[in-house]
């Protein structure tokens, strides 16, 4: 047989035989995923994707401005980006070693799942949650094991003590506060996961700044724990992509090993660094956003939906007497744009926004009223 000449058709794989465009099949595992979707529309108000409705501080876009401008463009970034760990590392008290950035925390979660999870082995998730938990896992060829939320999108103990004594997962995760719905798992619940879990428990903290609590304080060498953050959200810097694990130094030594080598670039490495600069900037902007999603919480509980309780930037709200599905529609017909979750398994007629700038948000509740009435 000489490779690369034409072969008869019975040489071929039946693959290519069959197909009249040639394709290359993909792992049979992933043939049934469908990919990750967020519209991204051209609206007036966007109140979709969790973002900040405020852009960062006008010094620190100086500051990374003039900062940029010496990168030694000819090198390879730091590749242990230490500056940017320290600095991370300082604002949690903790040691750099203890701090592993990637980016986006999706990245950070999956390089987690890379290195416990893969073939063989089974995550558990709480739904309905963030859908990248699974998504991710079953990338890596890993199981995933559905838990339940109750009614009331809490998670109840007795669930998750019979997935883990069940299935006993590599790796459990936890979302707190909880995307989509906004709940936030308290400290018992936390400790009680650690207590029954044999594999790794992942909190993901994408919102952690706008709740009461935080399991950060639950970090140390002896339990297999970690807690993922994000420069996305309260940062206001989805556009850098940049997100980070605090964990035990064993722990985060296992990851830099499985990450890909510079993953990193300079310029995001000076992002960051820059940015935590402005953690007073960021506080405040947290705080402006609890006390707007207090007031809009207020607003809704006298509309037609049911409103869950949220300690994230996000409110997931449930009309009563129309869709889901029409009430999004509505918005969107008035330039408001709102995340559809009403067609997702166990959510349904809900919808999520995202809080805005208070104009933003009134916008909102003027188009939802008029939708609603
Ligand atoms: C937005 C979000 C993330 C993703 O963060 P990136 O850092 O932008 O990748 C992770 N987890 C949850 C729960 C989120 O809502």
């Amino acid at each position: 047989m000489v490779l690369g000449g034409n072969l008869p058709n019975s040489e071929l794989p039946t693959w290519v035989a069959l197909s009249p465009v040639t394709r290359v099949p993909v792992r049979d595992d992933l043939s049934a995923l469908e990919g990750y979707h967020s519209p991204q529309v051209d609206v007036r108000v966007r109140l979709n994707t969790n973002e900040a409705p405020v852009a960062p501080p006008q010094a620190f876009r100086e500051a990374y401005a003039e900062a940029i401008s010496d990168i030694e463009w000819h090198r390879y970034p730091d590749r242990a980006a230490s500056g940017l760990r320290s600095a991370i590392a300082d604002l949690h008290g903790v040691s750099p070693e203890m701090v592993f950035v990637a980016n986006g925390s999706n990245e950070v979660l999956q390089t987690v799942l890379l290195t416990f999870a893969g073939p063989g082995r089974t995550v558990a998730t709480f739904e309905p949650t963030y859908q990248l938990h699974s998504h991710i896992a079953r990338i890596t060829g890993a199981t995933v094991i559905e838990g339940e939320r109750s009614t009331d999108f809490s998670l109840d103990v007795n669930e998750v003590r019979r997935v883990i004594n069940e299935f006993h997962p590599h790796v459990t995760f936890l979302c707190s506060p909880n995307n989509p719905t906004g709940g936030v798992d308290s400290p018992e619940l936390v400790a009680e996961v650690l207590a029954l879990s044999t594999g790794l428990v992942v909190v993901d903290e994408a919102y952690g700044q706008f709740a009461p609590w935080s399991a950060l304080e639950l970090i140390n060498e002896e339990t297999p724990l970690v807690v993922t953050r994000t420069f996305s959200k309260t940062w206001s810097m989805a556009a850098a992509r940049l997100g980070y694990l605090i964990g035990p130094r064993w722990l985060v030594a296992e990851l830099d090993k499985v990450v890909l080598p510079y993953h990193l670039d300079t310029a995001k490495q000076i992002a960051g660094t820059l940015a935590v600069q402005f953690q007073g900037d960021m506080e405040e902007r947290v705080r402006t956003i609890v006390a707007e999603r207090e007031r809009l919480v207020n607003a809704l509980a006298s509309l037609d939906v049911d409103v869950f309780e949220s300690g994230a930037n996000f409110i997931l709200v449930r009309p009563r007497s129309k869709s889901g599905r029409t009430v999004w529609q509505g918005l969107l017909d008035r330039s408001v744009l709102i995340r559809d979750c009403s067609s997702w398994p166990r959510l349904a007629d809900c919808l999520r926004v995202t809080i805005g700038t208070p104009e933003q948000d009134d916008i909102f509740l003027k188009a939802l009223t008029e939708v609603l009435s």
